[in-house]
């Protein structure tokens, strides 16, 4: 029996065609906020051509748009070291805002089943307020913080995969999976938060080819920064140059107890 090939999606057919004529496809064919499903805002289409966010999803995901600083992502006066960084084995972290209010219900919401336009949508609001300072950061691919197999199979896809594929898109980088978490490991948000690196250690293997390279590392939530940490233990030991972190929300210090991430 031949495989019956289904003709593709109209929406697909304009993705590819937005691809090679950007513009003209834009003009006719606004594309859709994918929180709102409104189209997005011909001003902000001209002015971030990839933009799939309509300004008012984006100033309401993007509210709490205060300062962090860029070593543990608390909020801080500037980007510059605030002083009270843990010790941490990444060089810089970004982060898109605190996890809280409507961040944090799409954030949620990107984890479930067919989430991927969510993710797609928060990749988007990262890149516009990090892009510029990420490739001043020179990295030579996209790593996403991985979940274990079974619990990606059950849910049919990776949050962190498919915010990772987003950011490598935008920054022009490749999106390398070469880390695994080898063993399943208890939900963080399970566990107070002196218990989680414990948790996390050892769970991760990396791949030697990431021998030299400078890497990106994109997890979706940070909370006590565990995970990251243990993941980027994993990626300096297989021989990376450096890790920076792209994460889309992050619980802050005081809230780690309280409101914690999954
Ligand atoms: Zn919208
Ligand atoms: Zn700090």
């Amino acid at each position: 029996m031949p495989t019956a090939h289904p003709l593709p999606s109209a929406r697909k057919i304009l993705s590819r065609a937005r691809a090679w004529v950007p513009e003209a496809i834009d003009l006719v064919f606004p594309p859709r906020c994918v929180f709102c499903r409104q189209d997005v805002d011909a001003d902000t289409a001209a002015e971030t051509p990839a933009s799939i966010v309509c300004e008012t999803c984006a100033e309401g995901l993007a509210a709490d748009g205060r300062p962090r600083c860029g070593r543990c992502g608390e909020p801080a006066a500037s980007i510059d070291p605030c002083g009270r960084c843990p010790p941490q084995s990444w060089q810089a972290i970004a982060v898109l805002g605190g996890y809280d209010g409507p961040l944090r219900d799409a954030v949620l919401r990107g984890k479930r089943a067919a989430g991927e336009d969510g993710c797609r949508g928060l990749a988007d609001l990262w890149l516009r307020r990090h892009a510029v300072s990420a490739r001043g950061w020179n990295c030579d691919c996209v790593v996403p913080v991985p979940l274990h197999w079974t619990r990606r199979l059950a849910r049919g896809s990776s949050a962190t995969e498919t915010l990772a594929a987003a950011m490598a898109r935008g920054l022009g980088l490749p999106a390398s999976r070469w880390l695994r978490r080898v063993r399943a490991t208890r939900m963080q948000n399970e566990l107070p938060p002196e218990d989680r690196p414990r948790n996390v250690r050892g769970a991760f293997r990396c791949s030697p080819a990431v021998r030299g390279r400078r890497v990106l590392l994109v997890d979706d939530v940070v909370t006590t920064g565990a995970t990251i940490d243990a993941c980027c233990r994993e990626l300096l030991v297989a021989g990376a140059a450096e890790v920076r972190v792209a994460a889309i929300a992050k619980a802050d210090r005081s809230d780690s107890r309280r409101s914690p991430a999954p």
